[in-house]
């Protein structure tokens, strides 16, 4: 096949990007691939090019039910016969595309790895033949990624199901070591060809600032805030310091939206709206905020405090300057910021008793998570302590060992839950086997790797912020010319 020439008689380009071709030639040639690229290189051409000129389905497991809308709005506006099947979809919506779906009238099908639950799903998907499975945010398959999602980990099972398509898994950010966990997760060994595309962020530039207090800290962020001039997003690690700011903006008399997880269900869901709709707005965030979301004009990222992971900076920073034009990425370090990021992790890992208790609460009243988030939870078992989010892990623990309903399910209601009588989130007691099986001493430690390496990326002052960055994905070091060390150091 001559790929440029399809290009070109399909899609409104002249030429490939990044890794494109290259991508396209190995997945044609019945090899899998593993892509890394970050969102707005080019990715979704990826799997539309194969979705368009190919006979049978393209399925995309995506993690994000807002990432899926907006990729089928643009496959439908490039003529590909694409649709999105998902917990937001209304009820007749869903039954009509699976209707469809049984009738082989889709080219295209994206759907989260939860949906695999369904049984009129995979009775619809066995009627098609699926050319190539696309594994979107591939690291969600990894625990030692930054952002594991258990369903995830059964996407070999799947893979089985529909009789072992070649394989496309994409991901912005992952390490050498999470990139050979996927491959090992997907069950691709040695027919995986790894390729980097696109990795390069030009129009970004770095930089880190030593602080020191949160009042210095918050004078900094409000003399560089542009309300006039594109969107910006600050980001918090803890909510009980992104209320504060909050309240600091206010006092400034200073326009802001804010999105975290003790916020309800319809609040995030407005607050986001808004942001997504408006030209110059500011949004204060906890890292939950921004996944999938395609702005083309954020224009500054402020991180108030130091993320978890490099893989996390990254990505959240990533989301400036889609439209390719100048965009900044400011971080603040204090000397307090490494203890409270140590204490996060520790939260990530709470004890045994601790997720017991939880699960009967949960048990107890299901109905506080829908209408208040974790506040009312965290109140009753942290004693209000709005550091403590040891609530939000012992949930993503009970989800991943099947003891609750997924959250993304719950928030997303699909079902309906509010108007359940009795409703429950919970669906087994965690058992000691659970306990067992799940060696957080292991995870704690690798989480605290993570959380060292990127605090050594912020007190480096050898290397080009983004060369370095680029390096700890196993890329090539390429100095951007942009960041605070290429200034000081060109
Ligand atoms: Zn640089």
């Amino acid at each position: 096949m001559n790929l440029l020439a399809e290009l070109k008689k399909h899609f409104p380009y002249i030429q490939f990007v990044h890794s494109q071709e290259k991508i396209l030639q190995t997945v044609f040639s019945g090899k899998s691939a593993l892509a890394i690229m970050p969102t707005g290189s080019g990715k979704s051409l990826c799997y539309q090019f194969p979705a368009k000129v190919g006979q049978n389905l393209v399925l995309v497991i995506s993690p994000l039910i807002a990432l899926m809308q907006d990729q089928e709005k643009k496959a439908l506006d490039l003529g590909i016969r694409g649709a999105a099947i998902h917990s937001g979809i209304s009820g007749s919506e869903r039954v009509r595309k699976y209707q469809k779906l049984k009738d082989k009238q889709y080219q295209l099908l994206f759907v989260t790895p939860e949906r695999f639950r369904k049984k009129e799903f995979r009775d619809s998907l066995s009627a098609n033949t699926v050319d190539l499975l696309v594994v979107d945010e591939a690291h969600c398959i990894s625990l030692w990624g930054h952002d594991f999602r258990p369903d995830y980990s059964k996407i070999s099972e799947f893979r089985k199901d529909i009789g072992n398509p070649t394989v496309l898994a994409l991901t912005a950010t992952a390490t050498p070591s999470t990139q050979d966990d996927i491959i090992k997760q997907l069950g691709l060994a040695e027919q995986c060809e790894t390729i980097y595309g696109g990795m390069e962020r030009t129009e970004l530039a770095i930089s880190v600032e030593d602080v020191y207090s949160n009042e210095d800290k918050n004078d900094k962020i409000f003399h560089l805030l542009n309300t006039k001039n594109g969107s910006q997003v600050v980001y918090f690690l803890l909510i009980e310091s992104l209320v504060k700011f909050s309240n600091f903006l206010r006092g400034k008399k200073i326009e802001h939206l804010v999105y975290h997880g003790d916020l309800g269900k319809d609040q995030r869901a407005s607050s986001l709206n808004r942001f997504i709709k408006n030209e110059n707005v500011l949004m204060l965030a906890t890292p939950a905020f921004g996944l999938g979301i395609d702005k083309p004009n954020i224009r500054q990222i402020f991180n108030y405090e130091i993320p978890g992971s490099i893989e996390s900076y990254f990505q959240e920073i990533g989301r400036a300057g889609r439209d390719g034009q100048h965009a900044e990425a400011h971080l603040f370090l204090s000397d307090d910021d490494l203890s409270i990021s140590m204490e996060f992790i520790k939260w990530a890992y709470p004890e045994k008793e601790f997720i017991q208790k939880f699960y009967y609460m949960l048990e107890e009243n299901s109905i506080s998570l829908l209408q208040e988030g974790f506040s009312f939870y965290r109140e009753k078992l942290s004693f209000k302590n709005r550091r403590d989010y040891r609530v939000e892990s012992a949930y993503n623990i009970l989800e991943r060992w099947g003891c609750v309903i997924p959250l993304s399910e719950v928030l997303s209601d699909e079902n309906n839950y509010a108007a359940q009588k009795g409703f429950k989130v919970t669906l087994r007691e965690p058992t000691e086997t659970d306990f067992k099986n799940e060696n957080q001493k292991v995870l704690f430690q690798h989480q605290n790797k993570k959380l060292l390496d990127i605090y050594s990326w912020a007190k480096n002052e050898t290397k080009c912020r983004l060369g370095a960055i680029y390096e700890y994905f196993g890329a090539d070091y390429i100095e951007c010319g942009k960041c605070d060390w290429c200034h000081e150091n060109q």
